[in-house]
């Protein structure tokens, strides 16, 4: 009998019953805009930033519209201006790149190793072209932290974290997001918490935090922010500081802040289902599961394993037939991008150098979504359709 899948790789879980109720005490009252508030009302939106910069160890923290109006605010405060060059990831996604020619900017592309993280050699090589990192942990991978940190901070070269995949991951138990000069979150609907879109942003820097809520639109109210630096420090950036309105309401503030309460329990879910998916895909001829540094304290929201080396026609193959089974997996090697998934040379705003060792991995690189709707019994399932395929092709070639 030839097993087949039947759930759904895009559909998330409810929201809980706390978040809804939160949210209909906002709906109801009425005063959904953040700054909107009722005589000693803190509100909603400020309340998940001090919930946040609490969850992370952070100073300061600003709640945003999206995780890319995060990235594009972190770029903007830190100073980088049209024309600059700007060191990201090659293996990323459009939002990443999105945001750097947002502000003008022109993306500088580093490599990927086959641990999926960015490739610490060739920014070295690399790190005199820019000022700037955007990092992207790409599905969850985090690289050698103390390693990027030392070169980056040694070439004065400023660090933004883009967190999209790593909210509720550490590097040696320092937060993601915490290690740059700026950690930007997505609460988008597909990554850890969801309020169908949605950004955060946290720093210790108190200039930069304070042009982060000038920027996303705090007009002069920023006085009413609870995890914002002094007044004095907005004294200092006010008038330079344009409004580029980016803000955060209360209804998804409300949405959010009881899901943060139960993002270590989420964490653990999404790990118990990686680690049955990974048991199942170790040691199949042909297929490398990614093994995850001893450093890494990651969030199994998405699993990635290598086809490396594998004609196109035989790794397409593969994915076909899992999808006939009902196995939804990308691939990063396709020449067109589909859905979400794109490659480098596909962002034709952004030249880039052909990079051969980064193709060679994008080429094998097989991205499966795990949502938690996913029992443990149906990621054993998945695990087993996905390994009689690929051992199928490889025996056949
Ligand atoms: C989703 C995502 C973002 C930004 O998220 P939005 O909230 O959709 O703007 C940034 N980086 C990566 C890698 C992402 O997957």
């Amino acid at each position: 009998m030839t097993e087949r899948f039947t759930g759904s790789f895009t559909q998330q879980e409810p929201i809980p019953d706390d978040a809804i109720a939160a949210a209909l005490d906002v709906l109801r009252h009425g005063r959904l805009h953040r700054y909107n508030l009722a005589e000693g009302e803190a509100g909603e939106t400020a309340l998940l930033e001090q919930d946040f910069a609490a969850l992370t160890g952070a100073r300061y923290c600003l709640a945003v519209a999206s995780g890319g109006y995060a990235m594009a605010t972190a770029l903007r405060a830190v100073g980088v201006k049209p024309g600059d060059r700007v060191l990201s990831n090659a293996f990323t996604l459009a939002p990443v790149p999105g945001a750097i020619a947002s502000v003008g900017a022109i993306p500088e592309f580093v490599g990927v190793t086959e641990g999926l993280t960015i490739d610490l050699d060739d920014l070295e090589a690399k790190l005199n072209r820019s000022q700037v990192l955007l990092l992207s942990h790409m599905r969850g991978h985090i690289c050698d932290m103390d390693r990027l940190m030392a070169m980056c901070d040694a070439a004065g070269v400023t660090v933004i974290e883009d967190c999209a995949h790593t909210m509720g991951a550490a590097w040696r138990d320092v937060p993601s997001g915490r290690h740059g000069a700026i950690g930007c979150y997505s609460c988008q609907t597909y990554k850890h918490v969801n309020s169908g879109e949605g950004g955060l942003l946290v720093s210790d820097d108190e200039e930069l935090a304070a042009r982060a809520v000038m920027l996303s639109g705090s007009y002069m109210l920023y006085g009413r922010h609870k995890a914002a630096p002094s007044l004095e420090v907005f004294e200092r950036v006010k008038y330079q500081t344009p409004n580029i309105s980016g803000r955060m309401d209360d209804l998804r503030a409300a949405i959010l802040r009881p899901q943060l309460r139960d993002l270590d329990t989420q964490v653990a879910r999404w790990n118990d289902r990686y680690r049955v998916l990974e048991q199942g895909l170790r040691d199949t001829p042909g297929l490398s599961v990614i093994d995850r540094p001893e450093a890494e304290s990651y969030v199994g929201s998405s699993i990635q394993f290598l086809l490396l080396d594998w004609q196109d026609k035989a790794l397409c193959d593969v994915i076909e037939r899992c999808s006939a089974r009902g196995v939804e997996l990308k691939w990063f090697g396709a020449p067109e991008p589909v859905a979400f998934t794109s490659r480098y040379d596909s962002w034709r705003y952004a030249p880039s150098q052909p990079m051969p060792a980064t193709d060679r991995v994008l080429a094998g690189i097989v991205d499966m979504r795990i949502p938690l709707t996913f029992s443990l019994e149906e990621c054993a399932l998945i695990a087993r359709i996905i390994r009689s395929e690929v051992m199928r092709a490889h025996n056949a070639a």
